[in-house]
């Protein structure tokens, strides 16, 4: 029985009852979402070190860190050092896109310890797991790959299904400025290519699923078409992919496979909102998940700020589930300070677009925070901040000469000003 299964059954699973625990719902709220297809909560049979979340509508914006072994910075240690970093902030997912050398020790030990959700893309996998070139990878081999990360406990997997023959006609017929930008995409479009086959995802969609259902890993439908920069994005081939993905994700419900959509990418300001509202629409609610999306294309080195803006306005606007981008986007391999950053900045998206959306109770912490700034109440403070420890570092590094207040002001802080009169006390600007 999967989440979607057990809800649609009317029974309240144990993950139910906690997500409708953490986000402060009634659970019956949360087993009707889940149900009805617009919550998934990604939860692996295999995943006993898992404390779930739920993604999707009426429900805390979710974030997701990136990391894993590549082919030229294969440090293990350091990718556990960003584990630790995203456990610390509280990051609700974690994808491992590694793709080279002992993936699956990495990933059999990202899962036995992690409590946030694991998302792999098992395409990025194919080449290393199997040696072999790409073109003498079979459907079998490509089915093989998705089942042995179902079976290693992955939540959720990503699965470019819908790119298929139409989608590329489309992409082939109208062009773009960056072609295929995602990593998946680009190796599932060189396979079609090479061999004149149909995108295996999509042909054996079915088979797909029913390893899915036997693990209850969530598929998230990937964006092969995303726009690599704001000049393609909505276009006839992000459309064209976005239609077959809806029709996807019922044939997923219809398996008894729980779903989240995979969104773009680059994307102006102002196409940001009409694109999360047609997701929900061709994808019937199903939970969305966006990377960015990245509302400039000039700002490398920056690119966790332009994703943070697109980000807020997305999720503000619909999207569930925010992956984090780091100042290292389009460079390098992020390092551990890099996950430090674009995990805050899209936390703070993801928060933003909270108290946007009206998520009950997303304002509490930011009325406390308030609260203790009019008290000058510094631990509370940094109690209260997405990033306590940049917090203390930022005050303790430039010590007031006037207790009470920081080097900002003063003397002339506001907030003692305006205590010390209220207080009906006489201010005395003077004083030390
Ligand atoms: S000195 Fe200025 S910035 Fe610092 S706490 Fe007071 S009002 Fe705020």
């Amino acid at each position: 029985m999967t989440q979607i299964t057990a809800a649609r059954d009317g029974t309240v699973t144990p993950e139910m009852k906690i997500v409708a625990e953490k986000e402060g719902r009634p659970v019956e709220e949360i087993r009707a979402g889940v149900a009805a297809g617009r919550i998934a909560i990604p939860a692996n049979v295999n995943h006993h070190a898992l404390s779930p979340e739920g993604v999707g509508a009426g429900l805390r914006t979710k974030v997701n860190v990136n990391l894993g072994i590549s082919g030229d910075l294969h440090n293990e240690e350091e990718e556990f050092a960003k584990v630790a970093v995203a456990l610390e902030l509280g990051a609700e997912g974690i994808m491992d896109l590694s793709n080279h050398g002992k993936t699956r020790e990495f990933r059999t030990r990202l899962i036995g310890m992690s409590s946030a959700m694991v998302g792999t893309v098992p395409m990025y996998d194919a080449i290393g797991y199997l040696e072999k070139a790409l073109v003498d990878i079979t459907v079998d081999d490509f089915l093989e790959v998705v089942r042995v990360h179902a079976q290693d406990g992955v939540d959720f997997a990503t699965i470019h299904a819908g790119m298929n023959r139409r989608v590329i006609d489309s992409f082939k017929e109208t062009g773009r400025l960056t072609n295929i930008v995602s990593r998946g995409g680009s190796l599932i479009f060189a396979w079609m290519e090479a061999t004149g086959n149909e995108n295996p995802f999509f042909e054996y969609y079915d088979e797909v699923l029913a390893i899915c259902r036997e693990y209850d890993v969530t598929i998230s439908l990937g964006d092969a078409m995303r726009p690599g920069c704001t000049y393609d994005a909505t276009d006839a081939a992000q459309i064209a992919e976005l239609i077959e993905i809806g029709k996807l994700t019922e044939r997923a419900w219809n398996a008894g496979v729980q779903v989240m959509v995979e969104g773009p990418g680059h994307m102006a300001l102002d196409e940001i909102a009409a694109n999360m509202k047609l997701e929900k629409r061709l994808c019937h609610d199903a939970p969305f998940y966006v990377l960015g999306p990245l509302v400039c294309d000039i700002a490398p080195g920056y690119d966790h700020i332009t994703a943070a803006i697109g980000g807020a306005v997305a999720a503000s606007a619909g999207a569930d589930f925010l992956c984090y981008v780091t100042p290292a986007e389009h460079l390098r391999l992020p390092d551990v300070a890099d996950v430090r950053e674009g995990l805050v900045a899209t936390k703070i998206a993801a928060h933003a677009a909270d108290i946007a959306k009206g998520i009950p109770g997303a304002r509490d912490i930011d009325n406390r925070m308030s609260d203790a700034r009019r008290r000058i109440d510094w631990e509370e403070m940094f109690d209260c901040a997405i990033d306590p420890v940049r917090a203390r570092e930022y005050f303790e590094s430039a010590p007031p000469s006037t207790e009470g207040t920081c080097t900002m002001c003063g003397k002339m802080c506001a907030m003692r000003t305006v205590n010390t009169i209220m207080d009906g006390l006489t201010i005395d600007l003077d004083a030390k």
